[in-house]
């Protein structure tokens, strides 16, 4: 596809000018917008208002792909794991968590990562390229028609599938952007978190936008030994330069930083590593999310008893710093984010 015609990655205003160049009114291209992200139009025949000789050009002149579901699996909980096909036949995953107050999507930015975390699915399958804004966009909308075509059912948008966020820098800003425009998602920006394993520069730079979207940190140890065996991210920017750069985050955004802390039992969960943690983290205006490891077969670690994960959450607690266990959702078609693709190219493959 020639990216000048990547229609589906274009804000608003660019879709008008685009229009415009094409020899359109602009206000077409507010109309498309509103077609392609508030109504979900499949197809510009789907777009009844327009007349069908502008239909018709479209669809010569800007083809759109949509994505499209392989697999979809149901939790009892209600929560739905999307294997979506990209339009070069590439894979990624898309999870939809259901809650009282809607539904959240967690969408992948990258086809693979390259960041080569010891306990991740989605690391051992390297990135073979990063996702558009248009086809991150479009996780969230084929999320939304899978469980309802009629309305707008998504309220919350997390960067936390496949694939490091901050190594897509520009495209999941403009992804976030145009998901926050009230003439297509009208997310707001508060309603949307980026997850990173910690590119410290690229961190600067998302403070520095000044959205007030929350900051996830990959952390899962308390000090450089361990971290940097963990993940090979910590040997260029290490715990140190991490949290200074949470810390800005906090101070030029004004939102709390949100620390992610996957329990591997005997190696990262002992109340030693809990004081460790609490002092990394003294006088941060943060928040600490335990998260119970989902087990992947080729990694040799194993989940917390979940007696240590409560004892690990009392001891950050209790040095005054607010910390919750996640919620494990999707237990019965759990695969760690990741693990779905990875399964069903295996059986793809001879
Ligand atoms: N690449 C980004 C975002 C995607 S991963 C990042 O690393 O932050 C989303 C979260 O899931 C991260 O906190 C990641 O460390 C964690 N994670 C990865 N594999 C996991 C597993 N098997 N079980 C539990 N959490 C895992
Ligand atoms: Fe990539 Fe995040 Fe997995 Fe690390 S945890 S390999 S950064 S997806």
């Amino acid at each position: 596809m020639d990216k000048s015609e990547d229609i589906l990655s274009l804000n608003r205003d660019e879709m008008g000018a685009w229009m415009q160049r094409q020899g359109w009114p602009r206000y077409r291209g507010n109309q498309l917008f509103g077609a392609l992200w508030r109504q979900r139009a499949a197809t510009y025949e789907q777009i009844s208002s327009w007349p069908k000789e502008l239909r018709q050009t479209m669809s010569e002149r800007a083809p759109f792909y949509r994505l499209q579901a392989v697999t979809v699996q149901k939790d009892r909980d209600g929560t739905r794991k999307i294997l979506a096909r990209l339009w070069d036949g590439q894979q990624v995953e898309i999870v939809v968590l259901p809650h009282n107050y809607g539904y959240s999507v967690c969408v992948s930015s990258q086809v693979g990562c390259n960041m080569g975390c010891k306990f991740c699915a989605s690391g051992i399958l390297k990135r073979t390229r990063n996702l558009t804004a248009g086809e991150m966009l479009d996780q969230v909308r084929l999320a939304n028609d899978l469980i309802s075509p009629e309305d707008r059912i998504i309220s919350r948008v997390d960067l936390m599938g496949i694939g490091e966020p901050l190594d897509n820098y520009d495209n999941v800003i403009r992804f976030i952007k145009v998901a926050h425009d009230s003439q297509g998602f009208n997310l707001g920006y508060r309603h949307f978190t980026v997850s990173t394993s910690g590119l410290v520069p690229d961190i600067y730079r998302l403070a520095r936008e000044h959205l007030p979207i929350t900051l996830a940190v990959s952390l899962h140890a308390p000090n450089d030994a361990l971290r940097s065996r963990l993940m090979p991210v910590n040997k260029a920017y290490p715990i140190d330069r991490l949290i200074a750069a949470s810390k800005f985050y906090f101070e030029e955004t004004g939102r709390r930083v949100s620390f992610e802390y996957a329990l591997l039992a005997g190696i990262n969960d002992s109340g030693e590593m809990a004081h460790q943690l609490a002092d990394l983290l003294q006088g941060l205006s943060c928040h600490v999310n335990l998260i119970p490891w989902n087990p992947v077969p080729e990694h040799p670690f194993q989940p917390s008893q979940k007696k240590l994960v409560e004892e690990f959450q009392r001891i950050v607690q209790n040095r005054g710093i607010s910390c919750t266990i996640r919620k494990e959702m999707g237990q019965d078609i759990e695969a760690a984010c990741g693990q779905l693709r990875r399964r069903e190219e295996e059986l793809l493959s001879p």
